[in-house]
């Protein structure tokens, strides 16, 4: 064979390649799910999203504000992603409601729940915290995440099964100064985690936690943008840089598929290496 005819034949086969490739995303390992993600117009929650959508899920996406809605629908939908979206601040039952509701009507029902919704109204000394600042936090951090669940678990049932995924923390493990409720609600989702899983295995439906470090987003900027704060960081990690939220949005998108079927009251820490455990 000439030269020339063995590189036509070495570009045919890589083109081939390319298409299946391509073929093979398009149709992707979670075609035909129904994704319920939320707070996810922005940060993990986009990414997750964005992440389960280019796996062929339809995602539902949501947050408290519907400027921020409609802009995370307009971008996923220029992606060529399945999606949905609806306003839903997850502390309010009325909207946990009318999420799962719209859901299952405009959808035909629910397969994934990524509950990924937080918040962090208090920094300083944990005996300086006050009750309003432990309901606010436990409320949106905790309790949203398992009515939620209680919400969804019908719907997967009757589908035969369901994923459902937790995001808790690095702090979760190790509390962070400064951070201590908000640390100790990250806790609770591992304990959370723990709990559901034997009890929803009997319903084909598996219960597993991501706990992320250093993720660029607004959330994090606190930490980030403090140079002092990010040296002591990235000597604890092992991959010497903050992480993107695709990073954490492709792992919650591995626990959702059956590549993940035999996974389940598992957290995975997604943190460079920091602060991972033996
Ligand atoms: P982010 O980029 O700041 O995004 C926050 C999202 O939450 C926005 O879409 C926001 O939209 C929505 N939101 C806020 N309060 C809400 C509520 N009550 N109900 C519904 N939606 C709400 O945040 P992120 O860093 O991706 O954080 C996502 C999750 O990762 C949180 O559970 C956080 O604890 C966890 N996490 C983050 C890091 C990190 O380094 N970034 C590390 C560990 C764990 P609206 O304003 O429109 O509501």
């Amino acid at each position: 064979m000439s030269c020339r005819a063995m590189l036509k034949c070495v570009a045919r086969s890589l083109l081939m390649n390319y298409a299946t490739g391509r073929r093979m995303m398009s149709q992707g390992n979670l075609a035909g799910k129904i994704a319920i993600v939320t707070a996810s117009t922005d940060g993990i929650g986009l990414a997750a999203a964005r992440a389960l959508g280019q796996r062929g899920a339809h995602v539902v996406v949501s947050s408290r504000r519907k400027e921020n809605v409609d802009k995370a629908v307009s971008l996923l939908q220029a992606e060529n992603i399945q999606v949905t979206g609806t306003t839903c601040n997850v502390g309010k039952r009325e909207d946990r409601e009318r999420l799962v509701n719209m859901t299952v009507e405009h959808c035909g029902g629910v397969d994934i729940l990524v509950s990924n919704a937080a918040v962090n109204p208090f920094f300083g000394n944990i005996m300086e915290s006050t009750e309003e600042v432990w309901d606010k936090i436990l409320d949106v951090n905790v309790k949203s995440a398992f009515l939620l669940t209680k919400l969804v678990v019908p719907q997967m049932e009757k589908k035969g099964g369901g994923s459902i995924v937790f995001i808790s923390s690095v702090a979760g493990y190790q509390p962070m100064q400064g951070l201590g409720p908000y640390s100790v609600s990250k806790t609770a989702l591992l304990g959370l985690t723990r709990a559901l899983a034997p009890e929803l295995g009997h319903s084909n439906i598996r219960v597993n936690c991501v706990a992320p470090g250093i993720i660029k987003t607004r959330f994090s900027s606190a930490l980030w943008e403090n140079e002092g704060i990010m040296e002591e960081f990235n000597r604890q990690m092992a991959i010497k840089r903050i992480g993107q939220p695709d990073e954490v949005g492709r792992v919650i998108a591995f626990l959702c598929s059956d590549d993940a079927s035999y996974l389940t009251g598992e957290t995975i820490t997604v943190t460079g290496g920091m602060g991972t455990r033996l």
